[in-house]
């Protein structure tokens, strides 16, 4: 038996904006996302990761929960079992995108500056 990993559905009024192709998305899942550092001490994280009908139209898993929107529109008490079998499916299968550890390295000097 594998860890299942954690998914937290970010819902909010507002759709999110896909970073691929800047245009709505249908929905924004925060997953557990880790790596391991350059001294060799795992990192642990999360990261956000949205879904597009037009960028993952492709994507393994994506389509049940596409449709899924597509039919019900958001999330409700009484769509939530089957919502969360196909959130599932799509979240275990779905692609982090690899860390950009410069832009992390930018942020961190900033920190150091006392400039966030
Ligand atoms: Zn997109």
């Amino acid at each position: 038996m594998t860890a299942r990993r954690r998914i937290d559905l970010a819902v909010s009024d507002e759709p999110p904006t896909c970073p691929r192709c800047a245009g709505r998305g249908l929905a924004l899942v925060r997953v557990p996302y880790g790596w391991t550092n350059a001294a060799g001490v795992p990192v642990r994280s999360r990261t956000g990761i949205v879904l597009c009908e037009r960028c993952d139209a492709d994507t393994p898993h994506a389509a049940p929960l596409i449709t899924w929107f597509h039919v019900h529109g958001r999330v409700r008490d009484d769509t939530g079992a089957e919502f969360a079998r196909v959130l599932r499916a799509w979240a275990e299968h779905a692609e982090v995108p690899p860390l950009d550890e410069r832009a992390l390295e930018d942020e961190i000097a900033l920190w150091g500056r006392g400039a966030l």
